[in-house]
């Protein structure tokens, strides 16, 4: 058997540099982190491990007790901000700039009096963190939740994470059910994440199966095994090399290898390893 690993793939620049902050805390038992720094069991185990507290994202609303307070890579809005450095935390900010990005045109579109449209999950941190500062808006996550709104001019923006094939065809929607507001349409699809879409499409085009490797409640994974379901391809999706089975590989020639944005290097180089020991069985 034949591993190809796909050409962009594994931890991205927001992510690691997050992780780069928080090995450089040296008191972590004075630290919570506001929310899951990553949708990665792998990352947050080690970071359980080193002693920093973790508030889980459901209970976001509170003021945790430590006195210094890591926001994550998904940011927060800046009401929730203000709460905290008003309650005299001090944040330590691992806000990727593509969110911080995110966060300014959608602002920027509510301020000119756009109604907003985001396209995403409602129940994302990220997106939670964006609509948090908006008046009004509505949340999109497919075609069939697109409704006709109250304005004459729409902004639609986008989770960062999300396929650039699914946003189109909701921003077509956008302007089908919406045909006299004027649209304006700010692309903040992270590159990362297209990177990731595109190499596994060429992937899909010389494998019979592909692993992924992430979180299970990872949205960029989740995304990637969903793309190999819906070419017809089969898909293993997995957090560790230990969960690979030898059988699944029974009669497949050629097997891709990927892996979501939180994944760290390490954990997919066991699963390359393991997988090269098993196609040469
Ligand atoms: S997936 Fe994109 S937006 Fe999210 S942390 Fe990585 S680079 Fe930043």
């Amino acid at each position: 058997m034949k591993v190809i690993t796909a050409a962009a793939t594994g931890m991205c620049f927001g992510v690691r540099d997050a992780l780069v902050t928080l090995s450089d805390i040296e008191q972590p038992q004075s630290v919570a982190i506001y929310g899951e720094l990553v949708h990665n069991e792998v990352v947050l185990h080690q970071l359980q491990t080193r002693g920093f507290q973790q508030v889980a994202e459901t209970e976001r609303t509170s003021i945790p007790a430590a006195p210094q307070i890591v926001i994550t890579a998904h940011g927060i809005s800046n009401r929730r901000r203000h709460e905290l450095t008003a309650a005299g935390k001090t944040l330590i900010d691992t806000t990727c700039p593509l969110v911080t990005r995110l966060h300014r045109a959608a602002r920027e579109l509510s301020d000119s009096g756009a109604f907003v449209v985001v396209i995403g999950r409602a129940d994302h941190v990220e997106v939670q963190g964006v609509t948090d500062d908006l008046e009004s808006f509505a949340v999109v996550r497919s075609v069939d939740e697109v409704g006709t709104y109250p304005a004459t001019r729409i902004g639609v923006v986008c989770q960062t994470t999300f396929p650039t094939t699914d946003a189109a065809a909701i921003r077509q929607q956008i302007a089908t059910c919406n045909p006299t507001a004027t649209i304006q349409w700010t692309d903040t699809i992270c590159q990362p994440t297209k990177d990731r879409q595109q190499a596994l499409n060429e992937l899909l085009d010389q494998v019979q199966a592909v692993v992924v490797v992430g979180g299970r409640q990872s949205h960029n994974t989740l995304r990637l095994v969903n793309t190999c379901r819906q070419r017809g391809v089969a898909v293993f999706h997995i957090e560790q090399s230990t969960e690979l089975d030898p059988h699944w590989f029974d009669g497949i020639a050629t097997v891709g290898l990927t892996a979501g944005t939180s994944t760290l290097p390490e954990t997919l180089q066991q699963v390359h390893d393991r997988l090269t020991a098993i196609a040469s069985h």
